[in-house]
């Protein structure tokens, strides 16, 4: 059993036009190939084999060494390096990523547009999964969880807060934060109890009725937050929660996120590319490009770019 609320192992995201075609098939085809012969055979008659003539040269070149590989997990990575070098394919959103979070951690996912900060995100949340790579959620492997039981996973540990707020927009806040209870089956009265005590947590007791367009950035985002809350999950994704805000109503909104992360003990990972938004977190995970650069710990002051293992804990 992991002490860690999260655990990041190899994460990899490979987005490309054609990723879908391409790993799976080429998966399948290892598991239907006996020997070297039946492959190129197999291969060589698959659409696979029109669309990436690159892969397939470089695979010829190395097509032993890949059969000398006898676990999944080298075959895995040989096809990763193999993807990798045809530059025109694939897009390495997320690039051999390793870290874990800790339960009660206010850490933030930081760098520039682009750098991977969603996928980080979306991957933790299990909306995506990773090509290579598991993402381990109390010591539970997501790969396990079936695509059905996936939903219902999220709304048992996760909330999750965006940039656009991604609030219904024909319901009140009331409503808005009511629905995520009703999703989770919670029964008419306590389900009306914790929605009304998750927006007075939040300050907006007075304006629960309104609908959304009926409410400032800010305030959409603190019914956002209380529908994350009223669910009591273990863990809050936040995904740049305040790249739509003033600058003052973002500073009230991180308020707001360590508050909840001190009196709830709520675990929340949030990504920003601002640094007065970054100075809040305790720790600071850096990405550029995909890879972790830096990991900045408040408390410690860590040299960015050398990994710094968690508190009292070796380097693994
Ligand atoms: P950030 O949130 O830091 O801006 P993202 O995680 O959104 O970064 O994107 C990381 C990289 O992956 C970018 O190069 C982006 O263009 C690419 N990307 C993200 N989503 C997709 C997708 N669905 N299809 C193809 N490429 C994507
Ligand atoms: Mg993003």
């Amino acid at each position: 059993m992991s002490e860690f609320l999260v655990v990041l192992r190899h994460v990899t995201k490979i987005y490309k036009t054609h990723e879908r075609a391409l790993l799976p098939g080429l998966g399948d085809l290892f598991e239907k190939a006996k020997d070297v012969d039946s492959f190129r055979a197999l291969f060589s008659k698959s659409n696979i084999f029109q669309a990436y003539q690159g892969i397939r040269e470089t695979f010829e070149a190395k097509r032993e060494e890949f059969f000398h590989k006898d676990s999944l997990t080298e075959r895995a990575k040989f096809l990763r390096e193999l993807v990798f070098k045809e530059d025109e394919l694939a897009v390495s959103a997320l690039l051999d990523i390793s870290t874990e979070f800790e339960s009660g951690e206010f850490a933030a996912i930081a760098g520039p547009s682009g750098s991977g900060k969603s996928t980080l995100l979306n991957i933790v949340g299990s909306l995506e999964e990773p090509t290579f790579g598991q993402v381990i959620f109390e010591g539970r492997n997501l790969e396990e969880i079936r695509e059905d039981d996936r939903a219902e996973f999220r709304r048992r540990n996760l909330g999750f807060i965006f940039q656009a707020f991604n609030l219904i927009p024909v319901l009140s806040a009331f409503e808005n934060v009511e629905y995520a209870l009703i999703l989770k089956g919670v029964p008419g009265d306590l389900r009306r109890s914790r929605t009304r005590e998750a927006l007075r947590y939040v300050g907006l007791e007075d304006c629960m009725h309104r609908r959304p367009v009926r409410l400032s950035g800010g305030q959409q985002q603190r019914v956002a937050i209380a529908r994350a809350l009223a669910v009591d999950p273990k863990l809050i994704l936040a995904d740049e929660p305040t790249a739509n805000l003033d600058s003052k109503t973002a500073v009230a909104i991180l308020d707001l996120m360590e508050k909840i992360n001190r009196d709830k003990g709520t675990t929340f990972i949030f990504s920003s590319h601002d640094s007065m938004i970054l100075s809040r977190a305790r720790r600071v995970i850096s990405l550029r490009d995909g890879a972790i650069v830096g990991i900045d710990h408040k408390k410690t002051g860590s040299v960015p770019g050398i990994e710094t293992p968690p508190l009292g804990r070796p380097a693994a």
